[in-house]
């Protein structure tokens, strides 16, 4: 399957950014052309027949490939930013994390009503960052239909924080 090249490429980082995190590094697919197109590829073709209007991203490495995914498919982006980033007037969400906690932030005015958003992030590990972000769309008016990572790390049951929406990743650990 192509995903198990994605899944070989993936760099296992030992304690970072904390004792005991295997930190999953996805910088080796970006490095590849054919690997970061073929993860593109696979995340674009999921949402093929969603009728998805707006990509929404999350800080930081949800952006490269949401960014990607956005000009394949020809629709807009917004991004999810770590607190004190956006500019303008916006929604904040607080969540605990692998390693700490955050709070994310999308703008007021993000989407229109109708507006069918797809959720993209690299990795899904525990959930708490993807539904704070699905929460933020909702305020701010999008509704979520499809939640997309490269790598989900099925061991922290992230999926189990993401109930009742339509979570997809090729590669799973
Ligand atoms: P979570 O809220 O626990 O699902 O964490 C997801 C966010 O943290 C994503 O933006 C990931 O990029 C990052 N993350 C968490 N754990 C890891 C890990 N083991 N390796 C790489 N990234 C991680």
């Amino acid at each position: 399957m192509n995903a198990d090249k994605l899944k070989a490429a993936i760099r296992d980082v030992p304690d970072f950014p904390k004792p005991g995190i295997i930190f999953k590094d996805i910088t080796p697919i970006l490095n590849d052309p054919k690997l970061f197109r073929l993860a593109i590829d696979i995340l674009a073709d999921r949402h093929k027949n969603q009728n998805v209007n707006r990509i929404a991203a999350i800080d930081a490495r949800g952006f490269l490939f949401a960014g990607a995914m956005c000009d394949r498919m020809k629709i807009g982006l917004v991004p999810i930013r770590k607190k004190g980033k956006l500019p303008w007037r916006t929604y904040e969400q607080s969540h605990d994390l692998e390693y700490g906690s955050a709070t994310l932030t999308i703008h007021q005015d993000a989407f229109k009503p109708g507006d069918r958003v797809a959720l993209v992030d690299d990795l899904l590990a525990t959930g708490g960052t993807a539904a704070a972000s699905a929460k933020l769309i909702e305020q701010a008016g999008g509704t979520v239909v499809g939640i997309a990572f490269l790598v989900e790390l099925a061991f922290l049951k992230g999926r189990e924080k993401l109930a009742g929406y339509d979570v997809f990743a090729p590669v799973v650990f």
